[in-house]
Parts: structure tokens; C-alpha cells; sequence
């Protein structure tokens, strides 16, 4: 689902409507920070907008249709505003703006400018010019300088406990039914001084827990101060001796990148949460092998069975597709086979579908859509059954919960679980932005509810410098 990113008035007025992932929200926050400077300030108002910019996702079906419909009312609001003398601005950012480009410019006259990913830092530039010359403009090239590195410093002001951080971006592994490879480019790294940087900065505002986000983090090998090489291992140790920072985690894992450092990190660094999202895709090896994975369907339980010898109460996610061209019956029985023999605690399945330019859309064997519902209805009723089993596990235990907001009633408040569960207890506002022990009492259909542990007193703690 699409979400809005908002914030005041005043001189310009900036909306960016987000599709699809983090790195896509991440993306969106970075697109408003270089518009500051110009006199952008965001708001939720899609109407009232100087400049509107849909920032895009390729992943689901039909991505960029979508996103023509949407510019299709984008159209309606800008006629309406030049009506009444006021000009508004679209831009077209994210990956349908990568994978499409020109045909963007071509078919939807109300666009002003394209930019893709890698150029996002550039997107001042570009709305100068569009206002000075009134030209259209694309930018989607892979630029030779350092996106991260041109972006300006994190610095909104405003207060969250948990932070995204983009660390890594692009894929080389070519996974025959994705786009990333494509629209993102080749796997490259931020360098951990940058990232370390950032960190410090986020938890002085009172993060304190990060996310590291990267297409395929576990990749990332940023060149260290000392020259060399550092693995993502050696990325989180680091960031961990930052002692405001409470939790650290990282999404999303390619199986084949678990080295051995990054394991042991589950079982010797107690702010690395247990909770490790690493897709499987299929439970076939003849599937896998087509999809061009990198791994067996035993090389991934061979994994998991040493990942949870380091952490036994380990939090697993996955990502499933059915029906790939040419799985059969018996394909599917065995993706089925292997979801139950992992027990996962979350997951994200979804029907294939064909993206244009990929080897796979072009595959013999497309299953038909009614054999994919069909599929997904049963590997949904099992990943379902699974999530609730882990999450009833957790009643009767007692957690620590970082509260991030009020709850939904009255003297809630709201947090999650080292293992990303919502958690939902009776509690003073005073411990957002802090960690409690609660007791876990009940497991409902998305969340758990529990009580502070019994004897809790409050105390304000006390800040680390940072
Ligand atoms: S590893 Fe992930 S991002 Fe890379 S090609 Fe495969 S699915 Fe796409």
C-alpha cells in the first residue's frame, strides 16, 4: 500500500506519495532533505503541492500501469491548480521511473521529470531547471558520483526510536524473475565511516534502534578506515559499541552471503535481534535452479539448522513466490514441505508474475493464474498457522520491548518484541523512546498484548553521549 510522507507549510510546498518498500521510504525521506535547501517543505496534501513526486515500486504486478493510472489524477489536480493560476511540478522517482525512463515522458504529457534511484541526489537540479526552462528531463543514468556521499546530512529534527539506514544498494546475483538488477544496478556499498556517522547522528535525536537496508545487505563490503574490506559483520560490531544504540538489525539477506562472522554475530552480540529475514523463494531445486538462486532447497535448511545452532529462539521471515514458470504439482508439494520444516515466524508470499526484460517472463510453462491462487490460498493458510504458533510461543514470557508510540486506547502505549512483534501494554507515555520488561499475556491475530513486569518503577535513564 502506498503511504504519504508529510510535514508543514510554507513558502513550497513538497508531497511525495511512497509505493512499495524501506529502501523506497528511505529513498523518500532522503528526495525532501535535498529539497530543503530549495524552500520544499512537505505536506500531506496532494493538492496544495508545488511539486508532487510519485517515488515507485517495480515489484508487484502490473507496477507501471499503476503508476499511470495514479499520474492520471496527478493530471486532474494539476489542471485543476493552473486554473486557478498555480503551477505544480511532477516528478516520477523509484524503479518504474528506472525500468521505464523516456516511455514515462512519452505516454504521460503531466510529467516534468524522471529520475531514477541512483540520481535521486541530483532531483534539486532538476526541478531548477524544469522551472527555468520549462524542459522535461530524464535522469536515470548510474552516475559516477557517489550518491550517498552528495546527499545532504540527515537532519529533520524529528524524533523516532527506530531508523532506517541504508547501507548497501543494487544486486549482481540476477535472480531470474527480478527487476533490481536492473533498475537498481550493480551491488555497491556505503563506507562504514559514513554509516557509523549517520548512526551517531540518528541516536543523539534518540534513535535507538537501526535497521540496516540494502537489496541485498548481507552482500555489503564497505572499504574500512584501515583499508581493507569490511563485511556487514564487522559493520554491526561496530555500530554496537555506539551505546545509545539498543538494536541493530539488517534486511533483506541473500542465503548464499551468511558467512560464518555474520552467524556467530546472532549468538556473541547481544544488540543484533533475533529476528533474521533471508528468502527462499521455492522448496524445488529444478525451481531454484531456473530462478538461477544460488542454493538448494538442503544448502538452505543447512543454514537455517546452523543459524538456530548459534540462536535457538531465532525469529525467521521468508519470501515465497508460487507458481514460477514450469513448478508443477510436485514443485509446489515441496516448497510446502520445506515451509513446514522451518517453522517461520512471518512471511511474504506472492503469486509469480512476469516482469518485462527478465529471463523469466520469457520462460516456457506460465502457469495459470487460477493453479497460483490456488497455490498461494494453501502456503497462506500454512505460513498463517505458523506465525500464530510462534507467536503463542512468546505467551507466558517475559521481554524486553522497545515502546516506540501510544497505543490505539487510551493509556496504551505500543512497542515491539526482539523478535518485531507489536507489542501492546498499560503504561506511562514517559517510556517511549525507552526499553521495558513485559510479561507477554495474550497473542491476538496481529499483536501481543502484555503487562509490565510486576514491581517496574520508572526512572528517567540516563543519556549517553553521543
Ligand atoms: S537477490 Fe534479491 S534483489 Fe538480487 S536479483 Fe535476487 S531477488 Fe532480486
Amino acid at each position: 500500500m502506498p503511504n504519504k510522507r508529510t510535514m508543514a507549510t510554507s513558502p513550497k510546498k513538497l508531497h511525495i506519495k511512497t509505493f512499495g518498500c524501506q529502501m523506497n521510504a528511505y529513498d523518500s525521506e532522503r528526495m525532501a532533505e535535498v529539497l530543503q535547501p530549495a524552500g520544499y517543505e512537505l505536506t500531506d496534501e496532494a493538492n496544495d503541492a508545488d511539486l508532487v513526486i510519485l517515488n515507485t515500486c517495480h515489484i508487484r504486478e502490473k507496477a507501471a500501469e499503476k503508476v499511470y493510472s495514479e499520474l492520471g489524477r496527478v493530471r486532474l489536480n494539476k489542471e485543476a491548480r493552473k486554473a486557478k493560476g498555480r503551477d505544480t511540478l511532477v516528478a516520477v522517482a523509484g524503479c518504474v521511473a528506472q525500468a521505464e525512463g523516456e516511455e514515462i515522458i512519452a505516454r504521460a504529457p503531466v510529467v516534468d521529470i524522471v529520475v531514477g534511484p541512483q540520481s535521486l541526489h541530483r532531483l534539486a537540479d532538476l526541478v531548477a531547471e524544469a522551472q527555468s526552462t520549462g524542459k522535461r528531463s530524464v535522469e536515470t543514468e548510474f552516475p559516477a558520483e557517489d550518491k550517498f556521499a552528495a546527499l545532504p546530512v540527515r537532519a529533520d529534527g524529528k524524533r523516532h526510536v527506530s531508523a532506517f539506514v541504508t547501507v548497501q544498494e543494487g544486486c549482481d546475483k540476477f535472480c531470474t524473475f527480478c527487476v533490481v538488477p536492473y533498475t537498481r544496478g550493480a551491488e555497491y556499498s556505503r563506507e562504514p565511516a559514513e554509516i557509523v556517522a549517520e548512526v551517531e547522528r540518528l541516536s543523539a535525536r534518540g534513535v535507538r534502534e537501526v535497521t540496516l537496508l540494502g537489496q541485498n545487505v548481507n552482500a555489503y563490503h564497505g572499504s574500512g578506515v584501515d583499508g581493507g574490506r569490511w563485511s556487514l559483520a564487522q559493520l554491526l560490531r561496530k555500530l554496537a559499541e555506539n551505546p545509545a544504540i539498543e538494536r541493530l538489525r539488517f534486511t533483506t539477506s541473500h542465503p548464499h552471503d551468511m558467512d560464518d562472522d555474520l552467524i556467530a554475530l546472532f549468538g556473541d552480540e547481544p544488540k543484533l535481534m533475533p529476528y533474521l529475514h533471508l528468502p527462499f523463494q521455492a522448496g524445488s531445486d529444478r525451481i531454484l535452479a531456473a530462478m538461477n538462486r544460488k542454493h538448494t532447497a538442503a544448502d538452505y535448511e543447512a543454514l537455517i539448522a546452523r543459524i538456530r545452532d548459534t540462536r535457538p529462539d531465532i525469529a525467521l521471515s521468508t519470501d515465497i513466490i508460487v507458481g514460477f514458470p514450469g513448478e508443477t504439482d510436485a514443485d509446489f508439494e515441496e516448497t510446502l514441505s520445506l515451509t513446514r520444516r522451518v517453522r517461520f515466524a512471518q512471511a511474504f508470499s506472492f503469486k509469480y508474475s512476469a516482469r518485462p526484460g527478465t529471463p523469466a517472463a520469457n520462460l516456457d510453462g506460465q502457469v495459470p493464474d487460477s493453479v497460483k491462487k490456488e497455490r498461494l490460498a494453501v502456503l497462506q493458510a500454512l505460513l498463517e498457522e505458523s506465525r500464530r504458533g510462534f507467536d503463542q510461543a512468546t505467551v507466558g514470557r517475559r521481554m524486553p520491548v522497545l515502546f516506540g508510540g501510544k497505543g490505539r486506547k487510551p493509556g496504551q502505549i505500543t512497542g515491539r518484541s526482539p523478535y518485531l512483534q507489536a507489542v501492546h501494554v498499560e503504561g506511562p507515555d514517559t517510556l517511549i523512546g525507552h526499553i521495558a520488561e513485559v510479561d507477554i499475556s495474550a497473542a491476538g491475530p496481529n499483536s501481543l498484548t502484555g503487562v509490565m513486569k510486576s514491581g517496574f518503577e520508572w526512572r528517567e535513564p540516563v543519556q549517553a553521549a553521543v
